[in-house]
């Protein structure tokens, strides 16, 4: 009898494992790999932080607490939106799950089914597809280009809604592409979302670390009347160097929040005790935190894009948040590496800068866009630099 359930066996493999795994063998075997691949801060959690989760621990907080999160950290996430967007919720309207990629997926399995299309703008983060497919719907993915900085056309968004469009996942600032859509493109299409009908996920994970010095911006801000039809996903990873801590949330209408955690209810119950009392000094504690953060972010992004733009061949828009910038390295495929081996795609040129340049980056084809690789510079100066001197190096030498 087959073991496996048709689920799981249709899930697709993450293009990202292969490299991965190739760059920890290469590092086992004390090979000197600069790691250009993290999708999480570099950065230690801020020790206030700490301090607040060894005191619940001290004082015992470690037993199950209501599953849609404690009272005091719903509402301090719903006075935090408050202050940053300008937007009125109530604690009712938020639920606190292990990560914002929980949130999304009790979201998914909360609004969509067989039958069911989700729209999903390229590049994307990795995870939304697979998301929509596990609760049985069809992610319907929208290009963009990097001529047009990663921001698709309206009219191709407008193109791809068919009768059974249900929903759409947005994610401004970007994974991968460290981009912001701009304001005209977020009128634009949320005065199609508004027509349309459709449900919003806006995934705000990387709200805090933009470069322009602006707050926090998303499809509400732009159009408030959207309140209705939208849910935003948010959450400590990012913001406060605390990934491994597991804390995110979804704030929207109160019947969707409901749902979320009742699936949640049945399956991983609340968040961490102890990882919620360090989420709430993390969002009512000092802030100074985030922007040292995000100073490192932008210095970085910036001797990134500075160091990148020397390379011939290479492109990318400048980042404008994240820590990652997405970087088109087509105009080296079909060249050919020393050992004979043509490049001939993302996963490729990923593979020879890993064996050749001894520097781990993600392919783009992971992201829904082959022509580039993700390079995160979530990482010290030294390596950021030392590394695109090694990929310049490995790219000179294709022929
Ligand atoms: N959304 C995006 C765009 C991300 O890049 C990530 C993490 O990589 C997440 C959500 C998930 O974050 P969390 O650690 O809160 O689950």
């Amino acid at each position: 009898k087959e073991k496996l359930a048709t689920r799981v066996k249709q899930l697709k493999p993450s293009a990202t494992l292969a490299v991965n795994a190739k760059a920890k063998s290469l590092k086992a075997k004390g090979i000197d790999i600069i790691n250009l691949s993290a999708g999480e801060p570099d950065f230690d959690t801020p020790d206030h932080i700490k301090t607040a989760a060894i005191k619940a621990i001290e004082e015992g907080f470690t037993r199950y607490t209501p599953v849609p999160g404690i009272p005091e950290l719903r509402e301090a996430i719903v006075s935090r939106l408050a202050e940053d967007y300008g937007l009125t919720y109530k604690p009712e309207e938020v639920v606190v799950s292990c990560g914002a990629k929980q949130a999304l997926f009790n979201l998914a399995q909360a609004l969509f089914e067989p039958g069911d299309e989700v729209l999903i703008l390229a590049p994307y983060w990795v995870s939304y597809p697979p998301i929509v497919e596990l609760a049985g719907a069809k992610p319907v993915i929208v290009p963009s280009s990097r001529e047009n900085n990663f921001e698709p056309r309206i009219e191709d968004i407008a193109k791809a809604i068919t009768p059974k469009t249900k929903g759409i996942i947005l994610n401004s600032p970007s994974n991968p592409t460290g981009q912001i859509y701009s304001r005209k493109f977020m009128e634009e299409l949320a005065s199609l979302l508004k027509e349309k009908g459709l449900v919003i996920i806006s995934d705000d994970i990387y709200d805090k670390l933009r470069f322009d010095g602006h707050g926090p911006e998303n499809i509400l801000t732009v159009a408030p009347d959207l309140k209705d039809q939208t849910i935003m996903v948010n959450g400590v990873s990012k913001t406060y160097a605390m990934t491994g801590w597991r804390i995110g949330w979804a704030i929207g209408p109160e019947d969707i929040i409901k749902a979320v955690s009742k699936i949640q209810g049945q399956s991983t119950s609340n968040a961490t005790s102890v990882a919620q009392k360090a989420a709430l000094e993390a969002l009512v504690g000092p802030q100074d935190c985030v922007a040292e953060m995000c100073t490192s972010f932008k210095r970085r992004a910036k001797l990134l894009y500075d160091e990148i733009t020397k390379i011939p061949g290479l492109s990318l828009p400048e980042p404008k948040g994240t820590f990652y910038a997405f970087i088109d390295f087509s105009s080296y495929y079909g060249k050919k590496a020393p050992s004979g081996q043509e490049i001939r795609d993302s996963l490729g040129i990923c593979e020879y800068l890993l064996e050749e340049a001894k520097v781990a980056t993600v392919p783009g084809v992971a992201f829904g866009d082959d022509r580039c690789l993700r390079i995160s510079f979530a990482s010290a100066d030294e390596d950021i630099k030392q590394g695109i001197a090694r990929i310049a190096e490995a790219l000179s030498k294709l022929g």
